[in-house]
């Protein structure tokens, strides 16, 4: 059995091996708990088992089905597994896979309204379902992109457009004589704000960093203060990105306190909520945006905490007309007719094909319901708080941050007479040690110096028996070195 010809797969054989692919993912789902959680394997591992040369002649699809349990599984780190507590867990939902099938048998490529009718206009009425949920008001337009360093890429794109005295579009940023501009962020930042800013050729010194709180909130009192300075030594400052939800301790900008300072030297405000941005949907957590609603610009994941499949980004901004001055460049073959009633979404950004993503936030919307994600959220929320209980009473661990959403931040201290570099290293140790057993998977961050394990719920396969397997881990972990 192989292709036609010159044709694809016949039907009839899509049906039979769709139908064993989706066996073989329902099987992958009711066994994920047997898989160790981190990939057990050293690099190369898994190249030295691939052909080094492409077949000649086409395969049987049997031979691909069998290499991918074979060969690539072994190499695959299981972040669908319930005991995934690092980074950001990201997790993909049974709707959200589906609609990822679909838009592949689909492949239609939304860069234009004509091109996929239903791509533009479902995009437009999905990102707004979003908006609602998380609560932010209807001046916000949106647009999905791939991934949350994409969207704020474009969001600080936008801020340099917004910029009117001086033409960068048309002159660049050397032609159009404009002062070297400035962004600025927290010390906790995520790093994909310096990477759009550099992509942007603003350089590393387009970033102000600036100082937390002792719960790494950035300080509105040093964040004027750098711009009063910098404006004094020549700067431009445009920019401001505060973050919902911050990488390494979930911390939250005080948002209602920063928008006033970006008014008074307009600066165009940008919003990361990449991981906390979806909290809001549960009611109780709308606490953590405000101030948002002054934001020029947000950014959201659905794929890290709402259960959409890698890889979709939801970008909003109060002034989709300065984005699309800022990328807008219409080639005649893309002119149509119906130019003037619709949205081209290709006219936001640098990409030009755009795959139909909408589809998958749709299905998960609709699948969960606005009810059942809040409930889900809420329930990772409350484990997380549990955990951190835990932590809390503990003997022989501490606490490091506090936990405003379902990240906890804390390390071991195993005996009174340790040094600051015994601890860290201790915990490192602890780390490694725990991975490589595969039953769980933790993360790490450094702050103050200080090596810091981080615990995540975020995935929707995972319970209360997952938390509590995970205590157990911890605790047979300490236990080891104790004796
Ligand atoms: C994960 C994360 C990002 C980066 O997200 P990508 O979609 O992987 O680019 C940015 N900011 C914060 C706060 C994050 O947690």
């Amino acid at each position: 059995m192989g292709a036609s010809k010159y044709g694809d797969m016949p039907v009839n054989d899509f049906r039979k091996f769709g139908h064993e692919l989706v066996d073989l993912m329902a099987d992958y789902f009711e066994n994920i708990e047997n898989y160790p959680v981190l990939s057990q394997v050293q690099p190369g591992d898994i190249k030295k088992q691939l052909a080094a040369a492409p077949p000649e002649e086409g395969e049987d699809f049997n031979a691909i089905m069998n290499d991918l349990s074979k060969v690539i599984m072994p190499g695959v780190t299981h972040w669908n597994h319930p005991n995934f507590h690092a980074y950001f867990a990201s997790t993909s939902s049974a709707p959200g896979i589906f609609a990822d099938f679909v838009s592949s048998a689909f492949n239609a490529n939304g860069m234009l309204w004509r091109t996929c009718p239903s791509s533009t206009e479902l995009e437009r009425q999905v990102l707004n379902w979003l908006r609602d949920m998380i609560g932010l008001d209807e001046r916000f337009w949106g647009i999905v992109y791939d991934t949350a360093s994409v969207s704020t890429m474009h969001a600080i794109a936008a801020a340099r457009e917004n910029i009117m005295e001086y033409k960068v579009r048309e002159k660049g940023m050397t032609g159009s004589g404009i002062p070297k501009l400035r962004l600025y962020t927290s010390e906790h930042a995520h790093s994909s704000i310096e990477k759009g800013v550099i992509a942007l050729g603003l350089g590393m010194e387009g970033t102000r960093k600036i100082k937390a709180d002792k719960d790494f909130k950035m300080i509105p009192s040093e964040l004027e203060k750098a711009v009063i300075e910098d404006i004094q030594n020549g700067w431009l400052p445009f920019c401001v990105v505060a973050t919902i939800g911050t990488t390494s301790t979930t911390s939250f900008d005080p948002v209602d306190e920063i928008a006033p300072i970006c008014k008074k030297y307009n600066l165009w405000l940008h919003i990361d909520g990449a991981y906390g941005g979806v909290a809001p949907i549960v009611p109780e957590m709308k606490y953590v945006i405000k101030g948002c609603e002054q934001a020029d610009s947000f950014v959201v994941n659905p794929h890290k905490w709402l259960f959409v499949p890698v890889d979709l980004s939801a970008f909003y901004t109060t002034k989709p007309d300065v984005l699309k001055r800022a990328f807008s460049l219409v080639a005649d073959y893309l002119k149509t007719a119906e130019d003037s009633q619709v949205e081209n979404l290709m006219d936001y950004g640098v990409q030009l094909g755009r795959r139909f993503r909408s589809l998958k936030l749709w299905f998960v919307i609709r699948y969960f319901g606005r009810k059942g994600l809040e409930e889900r959220i809420r329930e990772h929320i409350r484990l997380a708080h549990d955990f951190a209980g835990w932590i809390d009473g503990h003997k022989y661990f501490e606490r490091l941050a506090p936990v405003p959403f379902s990240t906890v931040c804390f390390r071991a201290v195993p005996r009174d007479n340790m040094n600051a570099d015994e601890i860290n290293e201790f915990n490192e140790k602890l780390m490694n040690e725990i991975n490589a057993e595969g039953k769980i998977f933790i993360s790490h961050t450094k702050l103050n110096g200080v090596f810091t394990l981080r615990f995540v719920v975020t995935g929707i396969r995972t319970g209360e028996i997952h938390v509590e397997k995970a205590k157990e881990v911890f605790d047979n972990a300490l236990r080891k070195y104790l004796k």
